[in-house]
């Protein structure tokens, strides 16, 4: 499994549609200060279902919908679709090809798509919550993120590894068993 594309269009400050092509293996983003690097993380966060606009860099979750430029009006919406390479089917779907899509317009409702089909986030959350990309996984390590990591106290890092290796929720199962 790997990320094929990323799709962006009235995401921040990505007013056009603008399509990245991604191949398997390390991909790196260069640009100048603001150019809007972290804005295509951010992008990949929200896609995949980030409800806080806090962890997306913003006040509010509509500041994610491009606000305007002084050349170019504000949008109504944004956009955002996800297409990953499932041939080794590490997704539970019967596609090769999974294009996740994120809509949100400035009433706040978003819309969620699997291949074109509208879905509920929940769905989203169940195809990915096995593969290891789901959204409470760590992989997206923000900017200042590592330092906060190495600052932990241990048991916060320790459950930063248990979640990154997927033996958080059997643990908190566990508990939950003991508890009854
Ligand atoms: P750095 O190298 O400093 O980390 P960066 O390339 O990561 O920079 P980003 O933080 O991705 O930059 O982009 C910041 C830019 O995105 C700013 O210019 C900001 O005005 C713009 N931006 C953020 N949200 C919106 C929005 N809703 N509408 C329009 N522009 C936006
Ligand atoms: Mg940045």
């Amino acid at each position: 499994m790997h990320l094929k594309s990323l799709t962006v269009k009235g995401f921040k400050s990505f007013a056009s549609a603008t399509t990245l092509r991604l191949e398997p293996g390390i991909t790196c983003v260069v640009g100048p200060n603001g150019s809007g690097k972290s804005n295509v993380v951010d992008a990949i966060a929200w896609v995949l279902g980030e409800q806080g606009a806090k962890a997306l860099r913003g006040g509010k979750m509509e500041d994610v919908i491009f606000a305007g430029t002084s050349g170019r009006a504000p949008l109504g919406r944004a956009e955002v679709t996800l297409t990953i390479d499932n041939n080794d089917g590490a997704l539970p779907i019967d596609y090769t090809e999974v294009s996740i899509t994120r809509r949100m317009f400035r009433d706040g409702a978003s819309e969620y798509e699997i291949n074109n089909n509208s879905c509920r986030l929940l769905d989203i959350q169940e195809l990915l919550s096995d593969s290891g990309i789901g959204r409470e996984m760590h992989i997206i390590v923000g900017q200042g993120r590592l330092d906060a990591m190495l600052h932990a106290k241990p048991e916060d890092r320790r459950s930063f590894i248990e979640e990154a290796a997927g033996v958080l929720k059997h643990r908190k199962r566990k508990e939950k068993a003991i508890r009854k």
